[in-house]
């Protein structure tokens, strides 16, 4: 049996290597996460009730356990364990053969059972790691399974209790204090949610409180001991636990250095004024009068029923990332389509089905047109339709009962039709420009783009003999004889004002690599003949 977990940034750290990269005004950051997943099961984890309650109305997906009636006895979901098994794998962690449920008390009115059913001792998941792309390896020390509470939403006069979430099955994966900066923080949290969307253990909607970060950081000159930390919980966004890690590390500084002590609370995190205010102070495990859970029989695995739950695992975001290799495209590309599972295999798809020139430039086209917050969260919330989900900025509410609308429908356009993209473009027949608007209304709507050129006019002009008329029109115009003057003298840049008077006699279409070929061959051709 082990004994008390504890939790992330308690436990010593070794830091090996170099750290002067991370220190802030010779102060070192040291930073645990701990992550509530929400697993995307059917039903809740002791109870048959649909676990999906998302626009459901208040209190309408409880069953009497969920209400904690006197002499309801809970059930094990097996399929949370298989999840389990599944997010042990991605973690590269070992499940443990024998795991127990505990019972951690506490009294809140989004509890009425009056305790938490968690793991405490013995958790399904044991140690592990997750390696982040810039080499960064952090430990995992466990990752435990249990519900969660229902949510509560305050008004002036009173308060509301929602038990629609209550015995919704989590899995809290809890780091080791091996990162040192906010950003890593964050690269962490987003590998976190590519890993667990990927392996098909949550929907990994942020927007809806799918993953939670609770963060705890503490500050230390190099070479003393950690220093006091602090929790800031509930982050539900990748920027908001980069925030969050930033804010909490610079006023811990500026608390120390005004010779104060930090004091060990838990935080929280107000988005709108990006900073952290002190809640409660931290309970300590005793505090909770953890306790076995009597009511059910532990989980009893052995290497056959584990080896069947982890079968047939997708393809991680590491090995997509080994696999884009041959792509040679810059890191900020590669994280935006690792962003999303279902764009992450399209591209897969294209670079087996054509190559890896097409594959990269359909990738810059979803970086590029995936670019801004706005575009991202947009096809987050139509891909998200159907639980997948690539929100990095949900508003700040998951908690507080709004309900998130998703219109549209949750498409990608196909690998075919991306290829036919980029072909179409490779030959010259659109414009860079037309490429991006035709793949943007592919992603509205995926058809095949040479039919959506051709709707909106976007086809270019590469039919020789009607450019070499325009060149000839453009270079016998009165107006244009003093810039072929200039460019027989040998002013190379005058080409782009000509290719420019030939755009414009096209209305754009004109293929403009193939009209300064035109133009250049003619003007050097009248220069022989003189
Ligand atoms: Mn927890």
């Amino acid at each position: 049996m082990t004994t008390n977990l504890g939790s992330a940034g308690e436990r010593g750290s070794e830091i090996t290597g170099d750290v002067t990269k991370y220190l802030i005004d010779g102060y070192l950051p040291t930073i645990g996460i701990e992550c509530h997943v929400q697993l995307a099961t059917k039903t809740k984890l002791f109870s048959s009730v649909d676990n999906d309650a998302r626009g459901a109305e208040p209190n309408s997906k409880v069953s009497a356990i969920d209400y904690a009636l006197p002499g309801m006895l809970p059930v094990l979901n097996r399929e949370a364990v298989r999840l389990a098994a599944r997010a042990g794998r991605a973690l590269n962690a070992e499940i443990a053969r024998e795991s127990r449920f505990d019972r951690k008390h506490y009294f809140y009115p989004d509890l009425p059972k009056g305790y938490q059913i968690s793991q405490m001792y013995q958790p399904t998941i044991l140690s592990g790691h997750v390696d982040l792309p810039d080499g960064t390896r952090v430990r995992i020390h466990h990752a435990h399974l249990e519900e969660d509470a229902g949510k509560l939403t305050h008004h002036a006069d009173h308060s509301e209790v929602d038990l629609n979430r209550a015995g919704t099955p989590l899995i809290e994966i809890v780091s080791e204090p091996d990162i040192h900066s906010a950003a890593t923080a964050r690269a962490y949290a987003e590998e976190l949610h590519a890993l667990m969307t990927y392996a098909g253990v949550t929907h990994g909607d942020l927007y809806h409180g799918n993953m939670r970060f609770d963060v705890n950081v503490s500050v230390a000159k190099v070479g003393e001991p950690l220093g006091t930390r602090t929790e800031v919980k509930n982050l539900n966004s990748f920027r908001s636990v980069e925030r969050a890690a930033e804010h909490e590390i610079a006023r811990q500084i500026a608390v120390l250095e005004k010779g104060e002590k930090v004091v060990q609370e838990t935080r929280g995190w107000d988005d709108a004024t990006g900073k952290t205010t002190s809640q409660r102070s931290k309970e300590d495990a005793q505090d909770y009068r953890y306790m076995p859970d009597p009511d059910i029989p532990p989980i009893v695995l052995d290497e056959a029923e584990i080896a069947q739950m982890q079968a047939d695992m997708p393809t991680l975001p590491d090995e997509y990332r080994a696999k884009f290799a041959a792509l040679k495209i810059d890191k900020s590309v590669e994280r935006t389509i690792l962003r999303d599972q279902k764009i992450a295999t399209t591209i897969a798809e294209i670079l087996d089905n054509s190559s890896a020139e097409i594959a990269k430039r359909v990738a810059n086209l979803f970086a590029s047109s995936l670019a801004s917050d706005e575009a991202e969260q947009q096809l987050s919330a139509r891909l998200s339709h159907d639980g997948k989900s690539v929100s990095d900025e949900p508003r700040n509410d998951a908690r507080r009962g709004r309900r998130g609308k998703f219109v549209g429908q949750p498409t990608l356009p196909s690998s075919e039709n991306l290829i036919k993209l980029a072909q179409i473009f490779g030959a010259n027949e659109i414009s860079s420009t037309a490429e991006k608007e035709i793949f943007a209304e592919m992603l509205k709507n995926d058809r095949d783009p040479r039919q959506i050129a051709e709707a909106k006019n976007l086809l270019q002009v590469s039919d020789e003999n009607a450019i070499a008329e325009i060149v000839g029109q453009v270079l016998s115009a009165p107006e244009n004889q003093k810039a072929v003057a200039d460019f027989r003298a040998g002013e190379e840049k005058v080409i782009g004002y000509l290719v420019g008077q030939v755009m414009k006699q096209s209305k754009g279409q004109a293929n403009p690599t193939l009209a300064g070929e035109l133009i250049r061959d003619k003007i050097n051709q009248s220069k022989e003949n003189k």
